[in-house]
């Protein structure tokens, strides 16, 4: 264990700990990621006495290089060196009242500091005092359960869960992040509790959804907040999108699995949050626009522009940012069909001109959000889809050397067409501009100043000018 504390901040605690003669211990994620072989620059330190005590003396050990911060509310200290960040908190008990996760906080052993925590790997603490330096203290066979891949909480879980419902999306979350599974007990637990998440406030649930939106394979907890009931309390209309209806022997496919194969296939070509929170809610106009149609089956009609419009609800219940960011995922959804449709027709240079326009600089990740959602099992489909993409893509690349639309700005102003005619501001300039940008769109003249002028002297007469 020894060989995992080699950096010299250990041995530095470990002397001022010594020193004031308190036990300490590494304790926490930093201990669960060493087994793990995670890299973790975020050092929790449980003191049995004052945090904040040792961290003065650690700081002034460390002298100019550290940075001290002390929450004296919390009874806390930081202490910042070069990119670690260690935290030193005495041992406490915690109890609970059922209308808040804060608890009511005392002084405590290491025991009572181990039994508050969330889960059994979360609750490793490694003693830092000499005379027991590396000695691991695992009370509820955490190691074990890392061995296991496993998620358990180290008391009952019920009270676990109720006590700070927040454990609940925290598991789900390290099950996605680190690909474990929840223990049964655990689970179940989690299902009866679930309506307690009521209590806990939207931002805190939103950061936990954006980490299993940020892991490997977010799927996974995706499927075990849709399995304990969680998903239908904080986000119902990805819910909704869960079933495959069948009417007259035709059956649609089950969108909340097609989504979440979507979600996981773009993590595997991106890290951005906002591109993976767009292939999630890509279908989410889905349920809204279902319709049973006797000739062609069933239809979605629209279903990216109701789901352009719904967003802002949704960001808006679960305090995301109703920022650029929102727009951003808000414009690839509505565009999300545009790529199809094109590569299942012939590929026009207008079309094309006109995806580039509406898409700016996002249109490799509308490429990209396209390419994820092709998820038909068969695969001479999905080389056909890809193929076309590809060919998508070509088009996109020469038109844009050619004409430079992805960022269009109009060659002639209002202002130019009001001086040339002598106008007011009016309908009439607005028309004019919407005529020399579907000629450029349509290829009909270049994108230059001098082009449209002449273009727009063409059809002056077709507006009485
Ligand atoms: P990450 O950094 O990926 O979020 P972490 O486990 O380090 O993982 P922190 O939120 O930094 O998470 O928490 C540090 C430790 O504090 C945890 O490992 C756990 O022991 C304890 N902890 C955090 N939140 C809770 C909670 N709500 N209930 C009980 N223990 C918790």
């Amino acid at each position: 264990m020894k060989k995992y504390l080699e950096d010299k901040i250990f041995q530095i605690i470990s002397e001022a700990a010594d020193e004031q003669q308190q036990e300490c211990y590494v304790i926490g994620g930093f201990v669960r990621d060493i087994f793990l072989k995670r890299a973790s620059k975020d050092i929790d330190v449980v003191v049995v006495g004052s945090g904040i005590e040792l961290a003065k003396r650690v700081a002034s050990k460390l002298g100019k290089r550290a940075n001290l911060t002390i929450f004296k509310n919390f009874g806390t200290a930081q202490v910042k060196l070069r990119d670690l960040e260690v935290e030193f908190v005495g041992a406490r008990k915690e109890s609970y009242n059922r209308d808040s996760r804060n608890p009511i906080v005392e002084d405590g052993t290491l025991e009572d500091d181990q039994n508050r925590r969330d889960f059994t790997i979360n609750a490793l603490a490694i003693c830092l005092n000499k005379s027991r330096f590396g000695e691991l203290i695992d009370p509820f066979g955490g190691l074990e359960d890392l061995k296991n891949f496993v998620i358990r909480t180290p008391l009952n879980p019920d009270i676990t869960f109720s006590d700070d419902p927040l454990r609940m999306m925290r598991g789900i979350r390290f099950s996605a992040q680190l690909g474990f599974f929840l223990e049964t007990n655990t689970f179940d637990a989690i299902a009866r509790n679930k309506e307690r998440i009521e209590i806990i406030s939207k931002e805190r649930i939103a950061d936990e959804l954006n980490k299993i939106m940020m892991s490997r394979k977010p799927s996974v907890g995706f499927i075990l907040l849709e399995k304990t009931g969680l998903l239908e309390l904080i986000f119902p209309e990805l819910l909704s999108l869960k079933g495959a209806e069948t009417k007259d022997g035709i059956g649609h496919k089950d969108n909340f699995t097609h989504t979440l194969v979507v979600l996981d296939n773009i993590c595997k070509h991106t890290d951005n949050l906002w591109l993976r929170w767009a292939a999630l809610l890509h279908d989410i106009g889905k349920p809204l626009t279902k319709r049973f149609d006797s000739r062609v089956g069933w239809t979605f009609h629209n279903h990216n522009f109701i789901g352009e419009k719904i967003i802002p609800d949704i960001f808006r219940r679960m305090k995301l940012p109703t920022n650029e960011k929102m727009k951003y995922v808000q414009k690839l959804v509505t565009l999300h069909m545009r790529p199809i449709v094109l590569s299942e027709e012939e590929i026009t240079d207008s079309a094309i001109r006109r995806l580039l326009f509406e898409a700016g600089d996002d249109i490799d990740d509308l490429m990209v959000l396209c390419e994820a959602d092709i998820t038909s099992k068969n695969a001479e489909k999905v080389k056909k889809f890809k193929a076309n993409f590809q060919l998508v893509r070509q088009k996109l690349k020469e038109i844009e050397e050619k004409d430079r639309v992805r960022n269009f700005q109009p060659p002639i102003g209002g202002q130019e067409i009001m001086d040339t005619f002598n106008l007011p501001a009016s309908s009439i300039v607005g028309e004019i501009k919407t005529r020399i940008k579907d000629a450029i769109m349509d290829g009909i003249i270049p994108n230059e100043h001098d082009a449209a002028v002449t273009y727009m002297m063409q059809i002056a007469s077709e507006f009485g000018l």
